[in-house]
């Protein structure tokens, strides 16, 4: 079996991913990329993540291949494909899309997830920018949000979720959950009518600061427990 150990972890943020709310449903997917192989391990398309199983994940490439798995992979494997073949080079192996709430709400809106707090500096960024509407699962919607993340580890799809990678599924996955929750605040923000969104200057110290943060630097300059 190819990629055994990326297809236990999958099924097992997968089952984080359902528990923790982040996605409902079959909604949402994950992917690990191997690069010196060039292929990703996917979650199936419109399986339950709780009933998922190591030998359900689907490993193809990046030209949608299908080279182990019986099941089809998520709809969205094209979308996941994109980020790999644009910024792997840059510490993307590992990539989680989520339909959040309140990620999911702000895309909605037409916004992207503001620096409300610090913390969004894990996206190594100062706002978590949001793509233009396009079809689930189409080349054109992986297009729009590869091309939208530059200089971001994130991306908000307008009317549909989110995206977020990282150097490995762990980094990709809290990205995700942090993200959420920036969200969460900036709505409860939006719904005060009172929002203090910190400046360029001020979220570049924290930018700085990062880079020397935790017990040893990441290897894409990451950070995701402050
Ligand atoms: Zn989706």
């Amino acid at each position: 079996m190819r990629m055994k150990e990326e297809r236990l972890l999958i099924a097992d943020y997968g089952r984080k991913m359902s528990a923790m709310g982040l996605s409902q449903g079959t909604a949402g997917n994950i992917s690990v990329y191997d690069a010196a192989a060039g292929l990703m391990a996917i979650t199936p398309s419109g399986v339950n993540y709780f009933d998922i199983q190591p030998e359900d994940i689907v490993i193809q490439d990046l030209d949608g291949n299908v080279v182990e798995g019986a099941r089809k992979p998520s709809s969205e494997a094209g979308l996941h494909a994109g980020f790999y073949k644009a910024y792997s080079g840059i510490g993307c192996g590992a990539v989680v899309h989520t339909h959040s709430n309140y990620a999911t709400t702000l895309a909605c809106m037409g916004e992207p997830i503001r620096a409300v707090h610090y913390s969004i500096s894990g996206a190594g960024t100062c706002e978590v920018p949001l793509c233009g509407y396009e079809t689930f699962g189409t080349p054109e919607l992986a297009e729009k949000a590869v091309a939208a993340c530059k200089g971001s580890r994130a991306v908000l799809l307008a009317n549909h979720g989110l995206v977020a990678f990282g150097v490995n599924l762990e980094k990709a996955f809290s990205l995700a959950v942090s993200l959420e929750n920036i969200a969460r605040i900036q709505w409860q923000c939006l719904c005060t009518g009172r929002m203090n969104v910190l400046t360029k200057e001020q979220m570049d110290k924290v930018l700085l600061r990062l880079q020397t943060y935790g017990q040893k630097p990441a290897a894409d300059g990451s950070q995701n427990a402050y």
